[in-house]
C-alpha cells in the first residue's frame, strides 16, 4: 500500500472523492515520481458505450489538450483501463465558485479579478475556435491562491437523458439571453451594483446577439473591466489596440492551431485504443488540417484522386480508398480516411489501411500531407 492511497492508476495513487458529476467521480491523486497532487476524473467506459458517446469523450479530451492558458484546467495525461477512462488533470484545491457565491459578499475588486480571468480565458478558447457550452460557477474552479480554472469542457454538454435544453444550451439556468422567453430584466436583480456594473452586465446579457456586447469590446472598451487588467498572454500589440475592429481582424487571424502542432501531438490525440483494441497489423497515421470539417474531406478526396485511386464516402466525414480498377487475383488494397473535428476550423484526419500494400498507403499520405503542407506555409 502506498503512503496515500490503496489503489494506484499508472503512476497515480488514488485518494478520496473530491467531485461528483454525471457520469464521473473525480478523485483526488497523488504522483508518486514527483510527489505532486492530481485529480484524477474517472469515466465509466461502460456507461459511455452504452449512451453512444465515445467519439464526445474523445472530442473534449482532445480539445482540452490543445489548450493551454492559466485559467484553464490543464489536462496531464488519459489513462483507459479495462473499464474506466482516467483524465489526470492538473488539481485545483479551492473547490467550485458557486461554493463561494451567496456567502459572503465579495470584495469588488476580488469580484474583478475573477471576472477577468474568466473572460480571458473564454477569449482565448474562442480564439482557437473551442466552445466551452456549460459556462456556469460549478464549472469554475479556484485554485489555493484564489486564482480561477475553467473546468468541465464539454463532458458534460453531452446530452442527459432527453433533455434537450440541456442538450442545446447546457445547463438551463445559464442559457444564452436569446433563448429566455420573458427577455425583460427586471433591475431588481442587479440592484446593490454600481452604475458601471450595471452597465457592463445589461451590455453583456442583451438577448440582441447582435447588439450584445462582444468579448473583445469588454476587454478593450469596458472600464470596470479595464482596471488592473493583465492578460496571460499578449495576443495582440498595445498600438493594436485602440481600434476593436483591428483587433478583431488580428484574433481573427490568429484563429487557428497550426497544423504542425496538431501532427506534433498527434499520437497523444490517437485515443482509439480507449475504447477498442489495437490490431498491431494494420496502419493507422493521423495528419492535421488548418480547415473545416468540409474542405478537410475534400482535401482528401482531391488527395485521392490526384494519386488515381477511387474515394467513396462511406459516412458523413468518412471516406474508402481504394485503386480504380481491382484486378482479379492482385493483392487487394484498401484504405479509409475520417475526420475528426478538433475545432470549427482544424481537424485531424485519420487514415488507416485495413488490407493491401503500404505503398499506396504511404503515395496517398504523402499527396495528402503535400496538399495540407501547400497551403499552411
Ligand atoms: P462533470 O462533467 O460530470 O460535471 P466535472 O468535470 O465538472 O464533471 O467534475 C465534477 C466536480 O469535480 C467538479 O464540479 C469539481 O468540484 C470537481 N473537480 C473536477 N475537476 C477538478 C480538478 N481539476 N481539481 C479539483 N476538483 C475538480
Ligand atoms: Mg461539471
Amino acid at each position: 500500500m502506498g503512503l496515500f492511497g490503496t489503489k494506484k492508476i499508472g503512476k497515480y495513487e488514488i485518494g478520496r472523492t473530491i467531485g461528483e458529476g454525471n457520469f464521473a467521480k473525480v478523485k483526488l491523486g497523488y504522483d508518486t515520481t514527483n510527489g505532486t497532487y492530481v485529480a484524477v476524473k474517472i469515466i465509466d467506459k461502460a456507461l459511455v458505450i452504452q449512451k453512444g458517446l465515445e467519439s464526445q469523450v474523445q472530442r473534449e479530451i482532445r480539445t482540452m489538450k490543445l489548450l493551454n492558458h492559466p485559467n484553464i484546467v490543464q489536462i496531464h495525461e488519459v489513462i483507459g483501463t479495462k473499464t474506466k477512462i482516467c483524465i489526470v488533470m492538473e488539481y485545483v484545491a479551492g473547490g467550485q465558485l458557486s461554493d463561494k457565491l451567496g456567502r459572503h459578499k465579495m470584495k469588488e475588486s476580488d469580484a474583478r479579478k475573477l471576472f477577468q480571468q474568466l473572460i480571458d480565458a473564454v477569449d482565448y478558447c474562442h480564439n482557437r475556435g473551442v466552445y466551452h457550452r456549460d459556462l456556469k460557477p460549478q464549472n469554475l474552479l479556484l485554485d489555493s491562491k484564489g486564482n480561477l480554472k475553467v473546468s468541465d469542457f464539454g463532458l458534460s454538454a453531452v446530452p442527459k437523458s432527453g433533455d434537450m435544453l440541456s442538450t442545446a444550451c447546457g445547463s438551463p439556468c445559464y442559457i444564452a439571453p436569446e433563448l429566455i422567453m420573458n427577455k425583460g430584466y427586471s433591475g431588481a436583480a442587479v440592484d446593490g451594483f454600481s452604475r458601471e456594473q450595471k452597465k457592463l452586465i445589461f451590455n453583456i446579457l442583451d438577448p440582441n446577439p447582435q447588439r450584445r456586447m462582444t468579448l473583445a469590446e469588454i476587454i478593450i472598451q469596458d472600464s470596470w473591466f479595464k482596471i488592473g487588467y493583465v492578460p496571460a498572454y499578449q495576443q495582440v500589440s498595445d498600438s493594436i489596440k485602440e481600434n476593436v475592429a483591428e483587433i478583431n481582424a488580428a484574433t481573427a487571424s490568429s484563429n487557428f492551431i497550426n497544423a504542425f502542432q496538431i501532427i506534433a501531438m498527434s499520437s497523444d490525440l490517437d485515443l482509439s485504443g480507449l475504447f477498442e483494441e489495437h490490431d498491431d497489423k494494420r496502419y493507422k497515421t493521423m495528419i492535421g488540417s488548418k480547415n473545416t470539417a468540409q474542405e478537410t474531406i475534400k482535401k482528401i478526396e482531391a488527395a485521392a484522386t490526384g494519386v488515381s485511386l477511387s474515394v467513396e464516402r462511406i459516412k458523413h466525414f468518412k471516406v474508402k480508398i481504394q485503386p480504380k480498377e481491382i484486378r482479379p487475383r492482385s493483392s487487394y488494397d484498401l484504405l479509409s480516411a475520417e475526420v475528426i473535428e478538433v475545432t470549427p476550423t482544424n481537424c485531424v484526419i485519420e487514415i488507416s489501411k485495413s488490407a493491401g500494400e503500404l505503398r499506396l498507403y504511404m503515395e496517398f499520405c504523402q499527396s495528402l500531407s503535400s496538399l495540407l503542407t501547400a497551403e499552411v506555409s
